[in-house]
């Protein structure tokens, strides 16, 4: 039953028994031939010696012819190039035939040379027996082979036996019958043996290739994954991750050497619009091209890798002299490599690239440095219309610290009460009284002195509390206004500073809403002047505009000029006011085309009848000139600088005089200020 089990594992395995038992065959064949000649050459001497000896020779003759054609049988099925399972079963079919023929001539010795000469008997019984065993074991690969041969031989042997009438020969032979059952026996388990170990070694060959193709598949995953975690899949070029081992490495390399490398930072110009316009797939392109570019830029040894979106790196090394020079030549060869036309499916566009370039050691010591730093000439390259590279430069080192420490700062300045809002006065120049206040914010930063109002604002927005520095000078101007109208200067309103960007982010006019009913202030005298060009036309910001103007909330347009945007809000919002830009305002008695600009803005608030205020006043002359051109109202340092409270109070004590000497109309009853300075007018 093994056997059978055994040869359907076989079968299953892929293997074909009858060529296995071929192949084991044809190799024992040859193997045993020599002793075979000597059996048969053994038993034809004996026998020539006996009463026969040509029927010996004539034995010994056919005995070769057969074993001949065994040999050739053998000989002519191992040579055969392409074996195939029909060759094998026709070969073990033919072995049969050998075998028969092999077993038949054996089995004529004991009718033809087997007498009862003792000395003759032995050995030729003796040869006959060994030669059954021999077979049992050569043949071990197929039963039916040794059993062909085996019979014949056996069984001649004891009717030859039988015939001799003699009690020891009767035994003999019937020992012999049963050393065929032995033989059979023997036989049987040797073949299961052989098909056993077929088998196992079948299994064990394919136990190795499994082995192999699994060890091979593991060897393609750990490559693949090697391949994920270290290069990007887009460009092939090394990520963010082994980037960073990598300028590590290079670092440790010039540290031990003394040597000096470069570290650039790429950036590729409005790539966003690519995407945005032209969609992502136009966007990989540039991306790959750009890759190709930057590897391609360099001969010698260097490292390109993608950190990121479109941001690329380079490292590659520079030699110690000339180093600003050096510097600048490979800067501007990488960006002459990459720059240029972009050849997409459709289309073909220009790309052009900024570069922010550290040089190691001097410009960081670290990685840290040298990232941090090339990040920063990055930075400021990308700011900058003119250069597309810049170096490190320690003055931006010192600002990018700055704005750190203003950044950390500024919400704990907020909540310890550290900033302060100053005010400006604003002169109607009709009568040369105080019209109002702008509300400004100042900051004395411990460290780094007076902090001016833009890069305040611009920290609020980098730690996102624009809403909680807009809430502190809203609370502090309504407070303003409070202790004006107590101070008997009720008409006199605050303006304040908004950026428009605010209206998106939150809910301003609730802020609003909710700081005039805490100081139930009069909303009319409260003036948002809306800063910054840009102009506000989202939806939501259009809607908080409007709902200011319907809570009564004065609006102005901060910094107008001729632009489009400052146009383009006069048609999207109810603007109470406009303020000329004090850059065409100061020193402008010397500029005719100033005063031209002046007076054609002045012209644009007379046709939306809105009224004009104009800042940055610093002369004499300027206020005279600009209440000549009908500017109703004028803010500038000519009339007073920003102040804090207690300066203002000194101030309004010097040139504001409530005049309530001469009423006039409904408004007889409110006290006026009037101004000092109105003599100026
Ligand atoms: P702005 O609203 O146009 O304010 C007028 C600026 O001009 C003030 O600068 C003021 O000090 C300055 N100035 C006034 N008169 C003269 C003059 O005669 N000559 C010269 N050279 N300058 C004059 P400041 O206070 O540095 O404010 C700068 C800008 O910062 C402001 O421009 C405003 O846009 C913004 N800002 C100030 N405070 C705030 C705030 O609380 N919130 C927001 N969002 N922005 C603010
Ligand atoms: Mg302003
Ligand atoms: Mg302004």
């Amino acid at each position: 039953m093994l056997a059978k089990d055994e040869c359907d594992d076989l079968a299953d395995l892929g293997i074909e028994l009858s060529f296995e038992q071929a192949d084991a065959l044809s190799k024992a064949q040859l193997e045993t031939l020599p002793l075979s000649m000597l059996l048969i050459a053994s038993i034809a001497g004996i026998s020539f010696d006996g009463e026969a000896p040509l029927r010996a020779l004539g034995w010994f003759a056919a005995m070769l012819t057969i074993y001949f054609f065994r040999y050739r049988l053998s000989q002519t099925y191992r040579t055969l190039d392409d074996k195939a399972g029909d060759d094998a079963r026709l070969y073990l079919k033919r072995s049969l035939v050998g075998g028969a023929l092999s077993g038949l001539g054996f089995a004529l010795v004991p009718p033809l040379f087997l007498d009862a000469k003792i000395d003759q008997a032995i050995p030729l019984i003796f040869i006959l027996m060994g030669i059954t065993s021999g077979a049992v074991v050569h043949c071990a690969a197929y039963k039916p082979l040794s059993m062909i041969i085996n019979i014949p031989i056996v069984l001649a042997t004891a009717i030859k036996m039988l015939g001799m009438d003699n009690t020891y020969h009767v035994m003999m032979s019937f020992d012999i019958l049963l050393y065929l059952l032995f033989l059979w026996g023997t036989a049987s388990r040797l073949e299961q043996a052989f098909i056993a170990r077929v088998n196992i070694t079948a299994k064990a060959f394919q136990l190795a290739a499994s082995v192999k193709s699994e060890h091979a598949a593991t060897q393609a995953a750990v490559a693949s994954l090697y391949q994920l975690a270290n290069y990007d899949s887009l460009t092939s070029l090394s990520n963010r991750a082994a980037f960073s081992r990598q300028l590590n490495s290079w670092l440790d390399d010039a540290a031990k050497a003394q040597t000096r490398f470069l570290l650039i930072l790429v950036d590729i110009d409005h790539f966003k619009s690519v995407n945005d316009t032209l969609g992502h797939r136009a966007g990989d392109s540039v991306l790959a091209e750009v890759a190709r570019r930057l590897s391609g830029a360099f001969s010698g040894t260097h490292l390109a890798a993608r950190l990121g979106g479109d941001e690329f790196a380079v490292i590659c090394p520079i030699s110690s002299d000339d180093a600003r020079g050096r510097v600048k030549a490979t800067a501007e060869m990488l960006v002459a490599a990459v720059n240029g036309p972009f050849f997409l499916e459709e289309r073909t566009i220009n790309i052009c690239i900024s570069l922010g370039v550290a040089a190691y050691p001097e410009d960081g010591a670290s990685t840290a440095d040298l990232l941090a730093n090339a990040d920063l000439a990055l930075y400021a390259a990308k700011r900058s219309e003119r250069d597309s590279w810049r170096q490190v430069d320690f003055s931006l080192l010192e600002a990018a610290k700055m704005t750190r420490r203003l950044d950390n700062d500024l919400p704990i300045a907020l909540n310890h009460g550290e900033l302060e809002v100053w005010y400006q006065p604003q002169i109607t120049t009709a009568t040369g009284r105080l019209s109002g206040l702008e509300a400004l914010i100042r900051w004395n930063h411990p460290v780094h002195g007076w902090i001016t109002p833009p890069q305040i604002v611009a920290a609020a927005w980098r730690m996102r509390i624009p809403e909680q520095l807009t809430g502190f000078v809203l609370d502090q101007a309504c407070q303003k206004l409070r202790d004006l109208a107590e101070a008997g200067f009720e008409k006199v309103g605050v303006a304040m500073n908004i950026s428009p960007r605010e209206l998106d982010q939150y809910d301003l006019p609730d802020l609003v809403r909710r700081c005039i009913a805490t100081h139930g202030i009069d909303p009319g005298l409260l003036e948002l002047e809306i800063t910054e060009e840009t102009l506000a036309d989202s939806p939501a910001a259009i809607a908080a505009l409007t709902v200011l103007a319907s809570m009564g909330v004065r609006l102005a347009i901060d910094d107008f000029s001729m632009g489009y945007t400052s146009l383009a809000y006069l048609r999207t919002m109810r603007v109470n006011r406009i303020k000329i830009d004090r850059s065409f305002v100061t020193g402008f008695a010397d500029r005719p085309d100033d005063q031209i600009l002046v007076q054609a803005i002045l012209g644009i608030g007379r046709s939306f009848k809105i009224d004009v205020v104009a800042e940055g006043v610093e002369t004499a002359e300027e206020a005279i000139l600009l209440r000549a051109f009908g500017c109703q109202v004028v803010q500038g340092f000519f009339f007073g600088h920003p102040m804090r409270d207690d300066a203002l109070d000194r101030w309004m004590a010097e040139n504001a005089r409530l005049d309530s000497a001469k009423p006039r109309g409904h408004e007889a009853s409110a006290a006026r200020p009037a101004l000092a300075i109105s003599a100026t007018f």
